[in-house]
């Protein structure tokens, strides 16, 4: 049962410690209150749906640690295999069962045919493009506006998650000839992918982008634009490289691939696949992966990469992830998304919802007169920031811990049962108040 009061005294001591010692005070920029104002939460314990914090304060978790915790919080199965696992010894640099095994449950699951176990999803995404690169002989990469891909040099331009939350317009640091090769296009736009093959057809690696976007807010792709993707990277002896971070093992069983069937050339996972550990991949065609040292040339590495504590919450996660539990996160997301709309058309405060499966957002938009679906980065940049800020501290205030940020996806867990809907429900009745 959530429970808050107004009391955040130790989280506000921690903060200013934090502060002292960490830039922001925080160890991920979304992780801050910047967007929205005032004192981070400092959690201290996590179970099921809920999460509790320094002081005492429980909240019903809509972040999910920005999506691995699937199955919810210190969930007996996958904290046990990890406490076996940890007893048994945390790294030894060679190779374990477990990542076998983690490989094999990813093979099984997804159309990669051959995957490599990283650590993050940025080191995923860099991996997966340095191999398109050493495998074409091609330097340039197109990417789109508000798809973010980590914090790769390459791939932070016009980047949506904190870069957008924050306003960040480039990043200092990286350099004019780090991103000389990245074309930046609006998503969902066919004739600016067939303008810019036309421009630079035979220059280009490859095409990636997120397989459903989720850092710009939920903005799926529409007509198609994948299968457009795929077809034109196929075209012009390009790659496709479909970033599934965050959709993958959480939509579906695969993740988008699983909604739109598009194959693609590469694709990267992380978040889910490591349960709470960091565990991520790439993978994709055997002749590509092939590739890779040490089978062929282009070099990639990690001392940690498959660590057998990671691959062991990843893949006890995965083998818990069944139908069943798909069809839960769907009906438990349809009900919450049901419940924000019922709660904002109460108030007459002006929104978009917009889902891909399970993963959804709500746009606080000007009107909704004549408001089409959002499609694209500029779409979901206009949106009147205040409502979501004033929104957002009103759910905390109520005991629901959304994302702290108009630019992201709420994330919902298996664990999530009535009494966290019910939580939810009168959170919203105040929170709609708040944002009108
Ligand atoms: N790709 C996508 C689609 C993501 O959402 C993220 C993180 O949010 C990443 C890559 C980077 O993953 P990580 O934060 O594990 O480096």
């Amino acid at each position: 049962m959530a429970a808050v009061s107004d009391n955040t005294e130790l989280s506000a001591t921690l903060f200013d410690r934090a502060s002292a010692v960490t830039p922001g005070g925080v160890n991920s920029p979304v992780r801050a209150f910047r967007a929205v104002g005032g004192v981070p939460r400092f959690m201290a314990s996590g179970d099921g749906c809920h999460i509790t914090d320094v002081d005492g304060n429980t909240y019903v978790d809509l972040v999910c640690s920005w999506g691995p915790m699937l199955l919810g919080h210190a969930h007996p199965e996958v904290t046990a295999a990890v406490q076996a696992a940890v007893s048994r010894g945390t790294s030894y640099g060679t190779p374990t069962r477990a990542e076998v095994e983690l490989g094999e449950e990813i093979v099984a699951r997804t159309p990669v045919e051959k995957v490599r176990l990283v650590s993050s999803g940025t080191e995923a995404t860099m991996s997966a493009l340095r191999l398109a690169r050493g495998a074409t002989g091609r330097a340039k990469i197109v990417k789109f506006a508000g798809c973010y891909h980590g914090h790769v040099d390459a791939l932070l331009a016009q980047a949506g998650s904190g870069v957008i939350t924050l306003g960040i317009p480039g990043t200092p640091g990286v350099t004019e000839a780090t991103t000389a090769d990245t074309i930046v296009l609006p998503y969902n736009d066919k004739a600016a992918v067939t303008e810019a093959f036309a421009q630079y057809g035979d220059q280009i690696a490859a095409v990636i982008t997120e397989a459903s976007p989720g850092n710009m807010g939920v903005v799926p792709p529409v007509d198609n634009f994948n299968a457009f993707l795929a077809r034109t990277c196929k075209d012009n002896g390009a790659l496709f490289i479909s970033d599934e971070v965050m959709t993958g093992f959480r939509i579906t069983k695969s993740g988008w691939y699983g909604v739109d069937g598009v194959e693609p050339d590469l694709m990267t996972f992380g978040k889910v696949m490591g349960g709470g550990f960091p565990a991520a991949a790439f993978g994709g065609r055997a002749d590509l992966m092939a590739h890779l040292a040490p089978e062929g040339s282009v070099y990639q590495a990690g001392t940690l990469s498959g660590n057998p504590i990671a691959t062991t919450a990843g893949l006890t996660t995965l083998r818990l992830a069944t139908d069943e539990v798909y069809a839960r996160l769907d009906e438990t997301s349809a009900t919450l998304q049901r419940l924000v709309a019922t709660a904002l058309d109460k108030e007459g405060v002006p929104y978009v919802i917009q889902n891909a499966g399970n993963l959804f957002s709500v746009f606080f938009v000007e009107s909704t007169e004549g408001q089409q679906q959002i499609r694209d980065f500029a779409g979901a940049g206009a949106q009147v920031l205040p409502r979501f800020a004033a929104f957002f501290h009103a759910m905390l205030d109520a005991g629901v811990y959304l994302p702290p940020s108009a630019f992201e996806a709420w994330f919902v867990s298996a664990a999530i049962d009535d009494d966290a809907l019910a939580t939810v429900e009168t959170a919203l009745a105040m929170a709609a108040r708040a944002a009108a």
